[in-house]
């Protein structure tokens, strides 16, 4: 199984990404798990993008293009994938369908959760983090940073369901339940998908 899951940053897509990966024997890729590994191992591509993580906006397309195409091309990902964290802009599909080939995704999945539930979960985690000593436990969870990610996702990722929903291939899902509960309407859906 081929899937995609996005939406907007505190919609817990990272906790969705993981258990649905697990439910379906295939690798959860989160590319901003791996940019983030990236910095902190200080490679070339890390410090290429650690400016820009720290500010919230997104890394060029062509680059992280090619950071997903090899990823993919890896033997686990032969029977399937998860992708979460691309593609976010409207350009990245068609970076995505190149490094597919003729390989088809089965299923795009948005998680929906209104502005302020947003905006009030990721504020708490990031005053949270910071009255923890040492500072935001993520150097992008800081109060602007999260802002920006915000309009950064309603203007170039938000865009990105509409390509896939002509495509016939978006189900959206309401991201405000309980972490059970999205997981049971995920399940719901991609049960019915090809496997
Ligand atoms: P979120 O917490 O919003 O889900 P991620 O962990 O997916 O964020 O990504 C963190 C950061 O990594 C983003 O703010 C962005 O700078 C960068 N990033 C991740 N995926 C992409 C992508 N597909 N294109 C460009 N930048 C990306």
């Amino acid at each position: 199984m081929r899937i995609v899951l996005f939406g907007p940053p505190g919609a817990g897509k990272g906790t969705q990404a993981q258990r649905i990966a697990a439910a379906y024997g295939i690798p959860h890729i989160s590319t901003g798990d791996m940019l983030r590994q990236a910095v902190a191992a200080g490679s070339p591509l890390g410090l290429q993008v650690q400016e820009i993580l720290e500010r919230g906006h997104l890394v060029p397309d062509e680059l992280i293009g090619e950071v997903i195409a090899d990823r993919i091309s890896q033997p686990d990902a032969a029977g399937g994938f998860l992708l979460d964290g691309f593609p976010r802009t409207v350009p990245q599909v068609a970076i995505l369908e190149r490094a597919l080939g003729a390989k088809q995704l089965d299923r795009v999945v948005m998680l929906v959760v209104p502005d302020a539930v947003v905006e009030a979960r990721i504020l708490g985690r990031a005053q949270a983090s910071a009255g923890v000593e040492g500072g935001a436990a993520r150097a992008d969870d800081r109060i602007e940073t999260i802002r920006e990610r915000l309009r950064v996702y309603k203007q170039q990722t938000e865009p990105v369901a509409e390509v896939y929903r002509q495509k016939g291939l978006l189900a959206e899902v309401d991201g405000t339940g309980t972490i059970d509960e999205v997981f049971g309407l995920v399940i719901g859906i991609l049960g019915g998908a090809r496997g």
